[in-house]
């Protein structure tokens, strides 16, 4: 039996929506299926400013934008994080200050964030690791003390909770990914949350090709013309036809997923009491969606020999992320593997388990079986 690192899972009813928004004769963004995935959305969050995109890496883009982010700003972020995240800051010409994390979660340690803090800095980018939340209420304070703006990278956390509030709501902007790695997928799209309702008029121009088209739409104007920077951050309405059957079965998904996290959790447990391997602590205030799982090994050799021998069976698992300060790209910008010393310790020890919907269906018992053969092995126990 093979187990994939990740699939995409199909709910059925997508042929059937691409077919209306096909019929419909209007299949470019804001239309039929984009309003529908809107109102979903805004009546289960109440996500009331949100703007469907091409991708989680356009949303965040559109984020930096619409912070009004300059060449020469500076924007604490964590390391261990996808290179889209800073991409976002240096496409824009802003500088990326890296922050370590909390080994707990692998998201950033807002403890560390206030030393980073310049004249020059402009925004926080926290992100939510593996669908769990960041510690947003901290992150918000700091950044109120320093009149900083915070754009939560919510790539992975669509349909989790903190304190009972949905993911991305306290941060001034959020963004969501609909990549087909992710719980719920267009195949590629992506979600802008603005919550400071003053820069909402001018999200609908950026996201229009810096038109005021929205005021026409809505009848304000007659004609529209340009207006502010901005960009084509349209989905198309043919990708939101598959994210509304996606989203229709939201619930049913997170509970497959769960089945995973649980599973998981007991896989590693007598490990994680005898202090041997360390898997995520969320706090009891975090719900999560079950984006995914992580184990850190005491060693990076005994993680390669746990990977080498569950692929011999077939189970592919994925090393994680190289930190961004010590890829190719952030040794050029002037770091060093030792400015960020627990991102790069853990880094290396990470590995992130199979993880996809439908192994709730198949292969979860194949799985968990093989890891704990494997961890016996290592292990003795
Ligand atoms: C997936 C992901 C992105 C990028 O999303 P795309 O939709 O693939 O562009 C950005 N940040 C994080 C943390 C992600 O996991």
């Amino acid at each position: 039996m093979k187990i994939p690192f990740n699939k995409t899972y199909l709910t059925g009813d997508e042929e059937k929506y691409i077919h209306e928004s096909l019929l419909s004769g209007q299949v470019s963004g804001n239309n039929q299926f984009c309003k529908k995935v809107l109102s979903m959305m805004n009546e289960k969050y109440g996500y009331d400013s949100a703007f469907l995109v091409p991708s989680g890496t356009a949303a965040l883009e559109m984020g930096v934008v619409l912070a009004d982010l300059q060449p020469g700003d500076e924007v604490i972020v964590p390391s261990y994080t996808f290179s889209s995240t800073v991409n976002a800051i240096v496409l824009f010409g802003a500088f990326p200050v890296f922050c370590d994390v909390d080994p707990k979660t692998m998201n950033i340690d807002y403890t560390k964030i206030e030393v980073l803090i310049t004249p020059r800095t402009k925004m926080i980018m926290p992100i939510d690791y593996a669908g769990v939340p960041c510690d947003i209420d901290e992150i918000m304070e700091i950044s109120n003390r320093h009149h900083l703006i915070v754009l939560q990278d919510c790539a992975q956390s669509y349909g989790s909770y903190y304190k009972g509030v949905p993911s991305g709501k306290k941060a001034h902007i959020a963004a969501f990914s609909f990549h087909e790695t992710k719980n719920y997928s267009a195949g590629e799209g992506g979600l802008l949350i603005n919550n400071v309702p003053e820069w909402h008029l001018r999200a609908t121009f950026l996201q229009e090709k810096g038109t005021d088209r929205s005021l026409v739409i809505n009848g304000q104007k007659n004609k529209y013309s340009w207006v502010d920077k901005g960009s084509s951050y349209l989905l198309s309405d043919l990708l939101a036809a598959v994210l509304y059957a996606q989203l229709h079965h939201e619930d049913e998904i997170k509970a497959k997923r769960a089945k995973l996290t649980e599973a998981y959790i007991n896989l590693f447990k007598p490990y994680v009491i005898n202090d041997t391997i360390q898997i995520f602590e969320p706090k009891d205030y975090v719900q999560l969606n079950h984006h995914a799982f992580w184990a850190i090994f005491p060693t990076l050799e005994e993680k390669l020999t746990f990977m080498n021998k569950l692929k011999e069976k077939e189970i592919y698992v994925y090393i994680g992320y190289i930190p961004l300060h010590s890829a190719p790209y952030g040794l050029k910008l002037g770091y060093k593997p030792e400015d960020v010393p627990i991102t790069e310790d853990l880094g290396n020890r990470i590995v992130r388990l199979p993880f996809y919907t439908s192994l709730a269906d198949e292969g979860l018992d194949y799985t968990i079986k093989n890891m704990k053969a494997i961890l016996f092995e290592i292990y003795g126990f």
